[in-house]
């Protein structure tokens, strides 16, 4: 049987904070989007507890109520919003094509990409019991939370080595769990690490446990040339060993680094393929915020409408390009 194509003007994958504003602004643009909110409606900011540093919430906000408002706000302006994810693309002639859950090809103008990024944990069962609890992946948004309490942070990349001296500046004593005898972190990183008094890093060691009933505790580590085994009392357990861009079916076609982010043109969205743009943690491994996706879903509607219209509207080459 002959599958069938359903045809938007412009379709978004993708439903945190960049997928949404990138919603509400097509939407208002005329552009009728289609949001297909993938596994995790909402995205990462679901998981998360207190959000206090998105400008507008005074009061600070619940992440998942905050992605409520995102939603319902992306509805109000006329978005299509759907349950659904993205399975597989076909970007080799416009108009561009994405399969929903292997059964439904959804043709479109513009598309635009959101489908973020996830962090990587350990893999202990106490990460996910406690998660919300003293346990997190982003220091910079639940570091305030622990405020001269002694935390502990995992990882020994740039980004662990940023979040520990951010934690170090608002925590009493920060317990760094690197699990070789160096870090990855860039030398000058390493050294700020280094000489931070209240960061104290321990070599060589891995996380076996994260204590605690109702909150966390403590975290359990072993040395892995010793096997000996130490309990470090902490409020916090925060996790910082990469996160992985969930970019795996627009491998092929999106050009991407070697970690699988994808490559955007400097200063827009716009990705190799025309008409494809994409945003939020999906492109970004630095700035990584709720505030900073919201920015570049906005950038990446406002590409889209540009280049929808100028589909629509052709004008000769010298005078206007494609975005
Ligand atoms: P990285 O992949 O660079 O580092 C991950 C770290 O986590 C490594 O030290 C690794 O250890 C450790 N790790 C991985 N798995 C485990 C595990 N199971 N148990 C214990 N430790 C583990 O990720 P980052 O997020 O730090 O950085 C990603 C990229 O973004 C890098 O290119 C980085 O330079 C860049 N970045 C740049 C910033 C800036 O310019 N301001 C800020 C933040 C990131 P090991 O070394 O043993 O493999």
């Amino acid at each position: 049987m002959e599958e069938k194509i359903e045809h938007v003007q412009c379709l978004i994958i993708g439903s945190g904070p960049a997928g949404y504003t990138a919603a509400i602004y097509a939407a208002r643009a005329n552009l009728k989007p289609v949001l297909y909110q993938g596994f995790q409606p909402g995205g990462q900011l679901t998981i998360t507890t207190e959000v206090e540093n998105y400008p507008g919430y005074a009061d600070g906000v619940q992440g998942p109520d905050m992605m409520v408002d995102f939603e319902k706000q992306a509805t109000r302006m006329g978005a299509d919003l759907r349950y659904g994810t993205a399975t597989s693309v076909d970007f080799s002639e416009c108009p561009l094509k994405v399969h929903i859950d292997e059964e439904k090809w959804i043709s479109a103008e513009a598309v635009i990409l959101a489908t973020g990024a996830s962090a990587k944990w350990l893999g202990l069962d106490s990460e996910v019991r406690l998660n919300g609890h003293g346990v997190s992946a982003c220091a910079v948004c639940d570091g305030f939370f622990f405020k001269e309490k002694e935390v502990c942070i995992v990882g020994a990349g740039d980004t662990a080595a940023e979040e520990a001296l951010y934690l170090s500046k608002i925590c009493s004593k920060v317990h760094m769990i690197v699990r070789r005898d160096e870090m990855r972190a860039s030398k000058i990183m390493q050294q700020r690490v280094l000489n931070t008094k209240n960061i104290q890093v321990y070599w060589s060691s891995e996380v076996e446990e994260i204590l605690g009933e109702e909150k966390t505790e403590a975290v359990r580590i072993i040395n892995n040339k010793s096997n000996e085994t130490t309990t470090i009392p902490v409020s916090a357990y925060f996790v910082a060993i990469g996160h992985q861009p969930n970019s795996e079916i627009f491998k092929g076609w999106l050009d991407m680094d070697d970690a699988g982010y994808i490559i955007t043109q400097p200063g827009s969205t716009r990705t190799n393929i025309g008409g494809v743009f994409a945003c939020g943690d999906l492109q970004d491994k630095i700035y990584r915020q709720a505030v900073t996706a919201a920015g570049t879903g906005c950038m990446a509607a406002l590409d889209a409408e540009r280049y929808i219209s100028a589909l629509e509207h052709p004008v000769p080459s010298d005078h206007f390009s494609l975005p």
